[in-house]
């Protein structure tokens, strides 16, 4: 069995028992970098057999561990923090133990990401998470330009060193929208700082910026509202013109303007509507 296991993302004491008892329980635990779990397993006691599986052996490493589940040992994944699978090496390890038929679950615990978006205070009930922003200068510019339309909330991530040149990236996609430093999650400098990109880029123009950070975007609130229509919707609303006396074409007329849409693909729903409704 393979257990992706969340770590801490900052605070050691974010730990759950059940991740404690599974790592106590493995055969063997495989860590994106063994220096950094080897202090998190020396901190509660823990003796294990320790393997590393990260971004550049993830390939033969993997081949490796699947066939130590095949015969049968228990294996624990850890990445640096977090929860493994979100933009790092964790999502190759569950595509590979699917294609194998291994099972595997998650003991779930902290995420970034999760926190940040929920600090920010900003609309969670549809958030798009975008990890970190693609190298590939093609990709890259793909993403910015989406950003500029998206009505939703934004999160990234970003390394220290790139949070300026990143705030810049951003400033013209961006405009009139607030955003949310989430900086040192669950560490004892936790921070988080709202502002315009311009003002955001001001202070770390300023400040040196240090620490993790997750970026979050407020939605683009002036996205005109696109409201999809059911087919059976746009059949009552014609029928129920039609029902208070206005003639067909009329009623059609009228439920093209008020949804938008054109007056021969109200007809044609109507007409396929009815076929099926009468
Ligand atoms: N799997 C991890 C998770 O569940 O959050 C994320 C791994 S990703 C390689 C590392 C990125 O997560 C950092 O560059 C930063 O953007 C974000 N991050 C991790 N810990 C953080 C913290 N304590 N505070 C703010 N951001 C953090």
């Amino acid at each position: 069995m393979l257990y992706l296991i969340a770590t801490p993302i900052g605070n050691l004491e974010d730990i759950s028992i059940r991740a404690l008892d599974t790592l106590r329980s493995v055969d063997l635990i495989a860590a994106e970098d063994t220096r950094h779990t080897a202090k998190l397993l020396m901190r509660f006691d823990i003796r294990k057999p320790l393997v590393s599986y990260h971004e550049h052996n993830k390939d033969t490493l993997g081949e490796k561990l699947i066939e130590k589940l095949k015969n049968g040992e228990s294996i624990a994944y850890v990445t640096d923090a977090g929860t493994p699978g979100i933009s790092d090496p964790g999502e190759d390890l569950v595509k590979l133990a699917i294609e194998n038929g291994i099972e595997y679950t998650l003991i779930p615990g902290p995420c970034a990401l999760i926190m940040g978006v929920v600090l920010s205070g900003f609309n969670t009930r549809s958030f798009v998470f975008e990890g970190f922003l693609p190298q590939d200068k093609k990709k890259r510019r793909e993403v910015l330009k989406r950003i500029s339309d998206e009505k939703r909330t934004l999160v990234f991530y970003e390394a220290p060193h790139n949070i300026l040149s990143t705030l810049k990236e951003l400033k013209e996609h961006v405009v009139d929208r607030k955003i949310c430093l989430a900086r040192e999650l669950t560490k004892k400098f936790e921070e988080l700082k709202w502002g315009s990109v311009d003002s955001l880029i001001g202070f770390y123009e300023e400040n040196n910026p240090r620490g993790e950070f997750v970026i979050v975007i407020e939605g683009n609130r002036e996205v005109e509202e696109v409201i999809e229509y059911e087919e059976v919707e746009i059949f009552n609303m014609v029928n129920e013109k039609i029902e208070s006396g206005l003639k067909r074409n009329n009623a059609i007329k009228e439920v093209a303007k008020e949804t938008g849409l054109s007056r021969n693909d109200v007809y044609a729903i109507y007409e396929r509507k009815k076929g099926t409704t009468l």
